[in-house]
Order: C-alpha cells, then structure tokens, then sequence
C-alpha cells in the first residue's frame, strides 16, 4: 500500500491541527520531560487514562526522577502502584529505572538501541517515549492508532495476524511528517480514543474522514476484524485469613507470573465437586498449619482474563505448625495495622479492607459489651 507524499502532508498536518485543538488536558504532556513520559506510558498499557491520571499524580509525587524509583525498594513500588493491574509493568519500570540509573543516566536516554534493550521496552513503548520526548522520527502501534489506520487505509484483514501487523506498523511509518512526530502519534491515539473509537465512530467530526476508505465505502463497523469472543470460564476459589495472637499470615506470590511479587491471604482454586471444608483443609494442610474451626468472612467476586472468580474468605485461628512456602516466595506474620504497607492484588485489598472491618467492629464490641452489661 503507497502513501503517496501529498497524502501523507494532508494527514499530517490535519491531524495535527485537530490535535492541537482537542487533546485532553493530561499531566504527562505539561512537559517533554523523558521519565514522566516513560511512566505515563507504562501506566496506559491497558488502562484509560481518567484511571491512569491520579495514579499517576501520585506516584510521580513519590517518584518524582528516576533516580527515586531506581532507588526505592520493590515493594514500595508495587504499593504505588497497586489497583492499576498488571503488575509486571510496575516490575519491570523499577528494573529499568535500576539499569539506568547503574548506567549513569538520569532519564531515559535519547538512544533506541539502549532503550529497546530496557526490561518493558517494546516497540512502542521504546517508539512512543522516544518520539514524545525527543521527537525522534518513529511510528507507534497500539489498540487505538491500530484502529485508525485500519479504518483508514481500509485494511480488512485481522490486524492480529503477524503480516497485517508489519503492514500496519509500515503505514504507521508513512504518514508520519518531517517535524512534531510525537505530537502526531499522539494524535493518531487520541483520534482513536475520542473520534474514532471501536463501535459508532464520530466520523463527521473526522479530521481525516477526506482520506478515509472506510468512511467512504461505509464499513467503519466492519473494520477492523474483531476477536472472537472468547468464552467465560467459572472459577470457585477458598481463602483464609490465619490469625495468629493479632497477627494474619500473608504470603508472597513468586517473581513470575501472575501478580507476581505481590502479596496475598492464602487461597486456592477448589477441585471439581470438592466442598468448600474440604477445599480448606487442603489448603491449610499445603501451607503446613492447622487451625481452629474457621467461620465465614466474605465472597469477593472478580475476573482475571477470561476467568470469573468467586473467592469464598474464611477466617481461622492458628493452632499448630509451620508456614510451608509451596511455591509462594516468602511470608509474614502481621499485625491488621501494617496491612498498608504491603502491595495486594485487588480482590486481596479488598479481603483486606473486610477484614479490617471486621476487626474493628469486634473491638467495638469488646468496648461497649462492659457499658451494656453495667
Ligand atoms: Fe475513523 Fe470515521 Fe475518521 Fe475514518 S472517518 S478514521 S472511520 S472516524
């Protein structure tokens, strides 16, 4: 597919234009600085960006160089970034951060081949930072430009097939202009956010629509080839809080895989027709304790890709044994109060908040049951 020089002038510019006119008001772009464009990016890797904003505002409170990150422990880290998801991300960012600063860099430096070489650095990401902070002349991928450039150039093959992909990263490459190119990737994401969005695109408010071959033909709503959807798979899972003399257990996950690094109560998936008692034995008895009779405390219901998952919570007083570590990384018995300062994936915070409750409320009851009596 040829972009032809005029073609490409025409798209340039009227993107730009309208992205001058109508970018959202976001704190990363108040400035060219690398690191926060590198942060802003990780941030927005599956995540809009009304959620991403005072996450972001906060951690670049914590964090405000690379050098604070670089110094900081994990932990504290995956805190701050805890209720983004994806965890790796905020993993591999500290990594980095680490390598550079070792490096005897105090951003992130004008060099592709320093960069792509980065724990979390693809091609987009290593493209997308460049372009913004330095306006570096390289062409960005994602969801939403994918979607633009598809609608575009009328491409109605599934994008997700490897050569379609190359083509796609090509045309990105084509139409990009001499000067501005990261405010024009950005602009290519933001028309795919705001104007050209996955189902009713505003194609009237279109600063392309001229160019457009799927506003011509009338196929936006064929364009691009959706995935399958793919089925949802129910899951029942048990977890226990074990208390031991005011203290819980928690566990921390291994360094890969899912919420790898974080830290968790106990729990497990049950076995097909395997009762929740059972199903608890079974995991007290892999963790090495036993414990008292556990009484009920919550059901938190979340998804976790296609998987819909119904935690059962119970709570149960230690009595003997211990800790077995049975794949987890390490573990720690803590006081409610110090449940803050450890990062949990968020069905965990919220057994957390619930737990927390609940204390509270049996300490209420402690206090008034004399007042009530007397
Ligand atoms: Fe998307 Fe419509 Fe613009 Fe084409 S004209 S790029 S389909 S919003």
């Amino acid at each position: 597919m040829i972009v032809t020089p005029s073609q490409r002038q025409s798209i340039s510019r009227r993107l730009l234009t309208w992205f001058r006119r109508n970018a959202r008001v976001v704190p990363w772009r108040s400035n060219r600085d690398p690191y926060r464009i590198w942060v802003s990016e990780v941030m927005l890797q599956q995540t809009q960006v009304a959620t991403v904003i005072p996450y972001f505002e906060r951690f670049l409170r914590r964090f405000p160089t690379l050098a604070e990150i670089a110094m900081a422990d994990e932990q504290e880290v995956l805190r701050y970034w805890e209720g983004l998801g994806y965890y790796r991300r905020a993993r591999s960012l500290w990594r980095a951060a680490r390598h550079l600063n070792d490096g005897g860099h105090q951003t992130v430096p004008d060099d592709l081949e320093v960069v792509r070489a980065l724990p979390g650095f693809g091609r987009y990401t290593a493209n997308a930072v460049l372009s913004q902070a330095y306006d570096r002349r390289v062409p960005i991928l994602e969801a939403n430009s994918q979607r633009v450039l598809c609608r575009l150039f009328g491409i109605k093959k599934d994008p997700r097939e490897a050569l379609v992909r190359e083509q796609l990263w090509q045309l990105s490459e084509a139409i990009l202009p001499a000067r501005s190119v990261g405010d024009f990737n950005q602009a290519l994401m933001e028309l795919g956010a705001l104007v050209c969005t996955p189902s009713q695109p505003k194609c009237s408010a279109c600063p392309v629509r001229a160019h457009c071959q799927a506003n011509s033909q009338g196929s936006q709503n064929e364009i691009p080839v959706r995935a399958k959807a793919t089925a949802t798979v129910a899951v029942n899972e048990v977890a226990i809080v074990v208390g031991r003399r005011n203290q819980f257990l928690l566990v921390q996950r291994p360094d890969e895989g899912l919420w790898a690094g974080m830290w968790e109560f106990p729990h497990h998936p049950l076995e097909s027709m395997e009762s929740l008692d059972a199903g608890a034995r079974r995991l007290l008895s892999t963790i090495g304790l036993e414990c008292g009779p556990s009484i009920p405390l919550d059901v938190i219901r979340h998804s976790v890709t296609r998987f819909r998952i119904t935690m059962t919570c119970l709570q149960a007083t230690y009595r003997v044994g211990v800790v077995r570590l049975a794949g987890y990384r390490s573990f720690a018995w803590i006081s409610a109060e110090d449940l803050a300062h450890y990062p949990l994936s968020a069905p965990q915070r919220r057994l957390a908040r619930r737990l927390m409750a609940s204390n509270t409320l049996a300490r209420q009851g402690r206090v008034r049951s004399p007042k009530a009596s007397g």
